[in-house]
Formats: structure tokens, C-alpha cells, sequence
């Protein structure tokens, strides 16, 4: 079993997500103390973005982390530049020299503390485990939809990767408790880890987790304008049960569209603001035990 010896922690891949760029910089300041037998690196990754207070310059860097933008040659977007360097730095994806990288977000969703892993290997699921088990109230979240090397985030320059997404909170805002639940959350990661590398991992009963079923985008009109808002019946209960059948759009006249789904689904991702542009309403996911 190869151990974990580098570890990056990574805040500001998006420039309004405060929780990280204030955990990093504490971080390096030596604020917070960290298990001792792991190499750490700690790295804001959109400079420019953090001084704007803005997500992104050009495109938003957590998009483009996928092989084919990783290998393009000359390009005038920032963030596409910017990946590149950030790869050279911590992967490059392809053969790592970073065992783990650890990507800290914020969602103005009422999330909680969530931990995201792109792949359902044991190495992730005795981390969620043991994370559940010191932190009851953190969700874990599977996004396995496609393989790690697939998906375009920052993280999975790691050869392993994940992530902290932090909520509610707003962008540009940056919330004590909030700032406390990465605090407790990166903790219990690395120890995790610690354990990990001394193949001193307990066994863990099943535990609940959830796992990405598809985005649902807001109502909208052929000239695309939206045509309701997120049912107040769903508004800020992140992961809890949305039925076949219960309202899940309010229109603007008063009518309700409902969930014509088959199965029982978990909205997550309610309202962020983030995925206004794409018009994304909320993502559903299925609730499994792990
Ligand atoms: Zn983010």
C-alpha cells in the first residue's frame, strides 16, 4: 500500500470562496497546527481572481483540469494558463508528484461541511468513514459519474484528490463558523490520513453518503428568462428527500412545478450562486450506504 507523504492544501481556485484563502494563508502562517509526519504545500491557486473578489478572470479554473486543456499549447484565457502552471507545480495529472490534494470551496448552498470524492475506491471511503465518524453532521458526497482522470478538477492533479465544499455561505464573505468547520474538517482528513499511512485504519460499518444523479436547470422560456425560483419547500434544506410528485419549481404566477422523477432524490447545490450563469437550480443525488 503506497503512503500519503505530499499533501497540497489549496484554497482561492475561485476568488470569492473566502473560507480557503483565509484557511491557507493561516495555514503558512502557522496558526493552525498539523500532523508533523506529512509534507505539506500550500497554494492559493487564483491569485488574480482572489484580488478581484471574483470566481474567475476568464473561465473558471476548477473546469480546467481535464487531460486534453491540460495539453493545449498556446491559449490567451488566464485560467487555462494558469492550470497549466498549477499542473507542472503539484501533478502533472498524468504521474503525480502530489500524493493528495486537498481543494477547500465555499457553496452559498446550506450545504453544511461536505466532503467531495470523485471515486468510490476504498482509500475514499474509509476517509468519509472516518470523517462521519468524528464529524456526524459532515455530508459525503460521490461524485463517480465519470473516472477520476475524467473529471476537470483542480484536485485531481493529486494522485489522490478531493474536495471541501463549505456552505451556506456568501461570496466574498467570509463566516467564523464556517471557518471553523474547514478547520475541524481538514483535521480529521489528515489524521485520517495519519492512520492511513501506518495502516492503522479501524474497520468502519456502513455509513450514509450520497451519490450525483444529474443538475436541474430553472424553468425558463424560449428567450431563455426564468419563469420561477427554487420551491420554498426546498430552499435551503440541502440533502433532504425531495418525492416524486412534491413541488420543486414556484412560477412566477403561482403555479408549482413538482419532481416527476421515479425514485426519492436529494437536492443539493440549492441555489448557488455560482451556477447562475448555466441556469443550474439545484443538483439531485441518490442516498446510499457506504
Ligand atoms: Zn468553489
Amino acid at each position: 500500500m503506497p503512503s500519503i507523504s505530499s499533501v497540497a492544501i489549496v484554497g482561492g481556485t475561485h476568488g470569492n470562496e473566502l473560507t480557503g484563502i483565509h484557511l491557507i494563508n493561516n495555514l503558512a502562517g502557522g496558526i493552525h497546527s498539523l500532523p508533523d509526519s506529512l509534507d505539506y504545500s500550500f497554494l492559493i491557486a487564483n491569485p488574480d481572481a482572489v484580488a478581484a473578489n471574483t470566481r474567475f478572470i476568464d473561465v473558471d479554473l476548477n473546469r480546467q483540469f481535464a487531460l486534453d486543456n491540460l495539453a493545449y499549447q498556446a491559449n490567451s484565457l488566464y485560467e487555462l494558463n494558469l492550470a497549466q502552471t498549477i499542473n507542472r507545480k503539484i501533478g502533472p495529472k498524468d504521474n503525480p508528484r502530489t500524493d493528495l490534494v486537498i481543494d477547500i470551496h465555499n457553496t452559498t448552498s446550506n450545504m453544511g461541511a461536505t466532503l467531495i470524492v470523485l471515486e468510490s475506491n476504498d482509500f475514499y471511503r474509509n476517509m468519509a468513514a472516518y470523517l462521519k465518524q468524528h464529524m456526524p453532521s459532515a455530508h459525503i458526497l460521490v461524485e463517480d459519474e465519470v473516472s477520476y482522470l475524467e473529471h476537470p478538477y483542480l484536485c485531481t492533479c493529486g494522485r489522490y484528490g478531493i474536495m471541501l465544499e463549505l456552505g451556506a455561505q456568501p461570496q466574498g464573505v467570509c463566516r467564523a463558523d464556517v471557518y471553523a468547520q474547514s478547520v475541524e474538517m481538514l483535521g480529521h482528513i489528515l489524521e485520517y490520513v495519519v492512520l492511513y499511512n501506518r495502516e492503522a485504519v479501524p474497520e468502519f460499518g456502513g455509513f450514509e453518503a450520497y451519490r450525483l444523479l444529474e443538475v436541474m436547470h430553472f424553468p425558463l422560456s424560449e428567450e431563455e428568462k426564468i419563469l420561477g425560483l427554487v420551491h420554498p419547500n426546498i430552499q435551503d434544506r440541502d440533502f433532504a428527500v425531495l418525492e416524486p410528485g412534491q413541488p420543486m419549481f414556484l412560477m412566477f404566477d403561482g403555479s408549482c412545478i413538482n419532481y416527476d422523477g421515479e425514485q426519492s432524490v436529494y437536492p443539493h447545490f440549492i441555489n448557488e450562486a455560482a451556477y447562475k450563469a448555466s441556469a443550474v437550480a439545484f443538483a439531485t443525488a441518490d442516498k446510499f450506504i457506504w
